[in-house]
């Protein structure tokens, strides 16, 4: 039996992936698989970009590591530069991390430490949404609102509660209007200050577009800004994250920016080192460095790798792949001929409810019933035989069950590179239809 113990599943053996292609992953076999999910919305650049991997040569022939604790880098200044100038306003600074669940750590840290330092001790509790997934660290791990994650961990160690997510396809009434709908959800995060306090609430924190709990569930037109009018009346920091759902995934650099919100702090991952490095980033208001830098001046954090020379290598050669081939505006335009293809192919499917999403980041809802919005029995696990079924008809597709309450409701989340062709999204439509249909008959 291999050594090497995958995270997911001690059961049977994988195939080995050995290369890349463009939009696809190569095994030990010569299967080619298309990555209709960039992996975990990770691989937003393919998997053979040129421009990359000659970043990553230039550095490594140059320095790989010094310890930030005694050096910066080109690389890492540069990066932050170039990430804060996109950033939505107020967003000022930038604390390099290697991975989604490391920002969010940090993120929670800093927000504590933050109250700290301007004279706000009772300020712990963070509030989240319970359809929501902020990393699998323990702090991350509080923070998100899936029951089945956390149930075994408990109790947590950031002490945090869970509101209503929006949720449109499941809970906007009938004849109430989306922004309607919206401020009625956001107003759950008035009552739930209420509740604990507003004294003692430190933060919010919520994905502008839930990826994998949910599979790509946008918040409606104006949720956002009523959420963030609820945290500055009461003094809660919003912290978004947009590990999945940033960085382009949407069309825009930060997907919060189309619902014209600032947050306090961003993070950011997964498609930052675009599957080439490992890398995430915290980015934080000016307010909050300036409350540390002027009070203690040390961040009470940090990690070896944190600002390593070759992520931040990777990151900018990403960030200039983004600008200079147009690809936020590709993303748009390849987005809407999926969600068209998706609609096409899968819009009447009698076991498909919804399907949803934002530029190159998409979902699919299946159902038992259609009309009823009937859930699958939990223990077919559908979203695990339509990944069986799309992975041997060679695509790669996300799955996820618990899509409601952790436990009912499955879905498949698309999200696949920037550079898709639109002879890979029919590609990529087709196999889907038959792997559902294979998989429910
Ligand atoms: N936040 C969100 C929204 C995520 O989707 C993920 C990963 N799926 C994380 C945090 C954690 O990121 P990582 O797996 O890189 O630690």
């Amino acid at each position: 039996m291999p050594k090497h113990i995958f995270g997911r599943s001690t059961k049977g053996q994988l195939p080995t992936a050995v290369s890349g292609d463009g939009c696809y992953i190569i095994d030990a076999s010569g299967k080619r698989y298309l990555d209709g999910s960039g992996g975990a919305a990770v691989s937003c650049l393919g998997h053979s970009n040129a421009r990359v991997r000659a970043a990553l040569h230039d550095q490594l022939d140059r320095l790989a590591f010094a310890h930030t604790g005694f050096f910066t880098s080109d690389a890492a200044e540069a990066l932050a530069d170039r990430l804060v100038a996109e950033a939505p306003e107020g967003i000022e600074r930038v604390y390099l991390v290697s991975g989604g669940s490391e920002a969010v750590e940090a993120a929670i840290k800093l927000a504590r430490q933050y109250f700290m330092e301007i004279g706000q001790p009772k300020r712990h509790r963070v509030i989240a949404r319970r359809q929501s997934y902020h990393g699998n660290t323990l702090g991350a791990l509080a923070t998100g609102g899936n029951e089945w994650r956390r149930a075994q961990f408990a109790p947590l160690l950031v002490e945090t509660s869970h509101i209503a997510p929006c949720y449109e396809y499941r809970d906007r009434a009938e004849g109430e209007g989306q922004e309607a709908y919206g401020r009625r959800v956001a107003d759950e995060l008035e009552d739930e200050i209420q509740r604990l306090g507003p004294e003692t609430v430190m933060a919010f924190v919520a994905e502008p577009v839930v990826g994998a709990t949910a599979g790509a569930v946008p918040a409606v037109p104006g949720y956002l800004k009523r959420i963030r009018e609820i945290c500055d009346r009461h003094g809660v920091l919003l912290i978004l994250d947009e590990v999945m759902c940033g960085m382009g995934r949407t069309g825009y650099l930060f997907a919060c920016l189309e619902d014209g919100v600032a947050p306090d702090m961003i993070t950011i991952a997964k498609g930052l080192g675009a599957g080439y490095q490992p890398i995430g980033a915290l980015m934080v208001s000016g307010a909050i460095y300036g409350a540390v830098a002027g009070g203690s001046g040390f961040f009470q954090h940090g990690h070896t790798y944190m600002g390593h020379a070759m992520a931040a290598a990777a990151a900018n050669a990403v960030l200039s792949e983004i600008e200079e081939r147009g690809l936020l505006a590709r993303v748009r335009t390849q987005g809407d001929k999926l969600d068209q293809a998706l609609r096409g192919a899968l819009g009447q499917h009698p076991h498909v409810g919804d399907i949803r999403g934002r530029g190159l980041f998409r979902g699919v809802e299946l159902v038992a019933d259609r009309e009823a919005k009937a859930t699958f029995d939990p223990a077919r696990k559908i979203h695990a035989k339509i990944k069986a079924e799309a992975f041997a008809a060679g695509l790669i597709c996300y799955p996820m069950g618990g899509t409601i309450d952790g436990v009912h409701g499955d879905h498949l989340l698309l999200a696949p590179p920037f550079i898709i062709e639109d002879a890979q999204i029919d590609e990529l439509v087709t196999k889907l239809s038959g792997a559902i249909d294979r998989a429910i008959a």
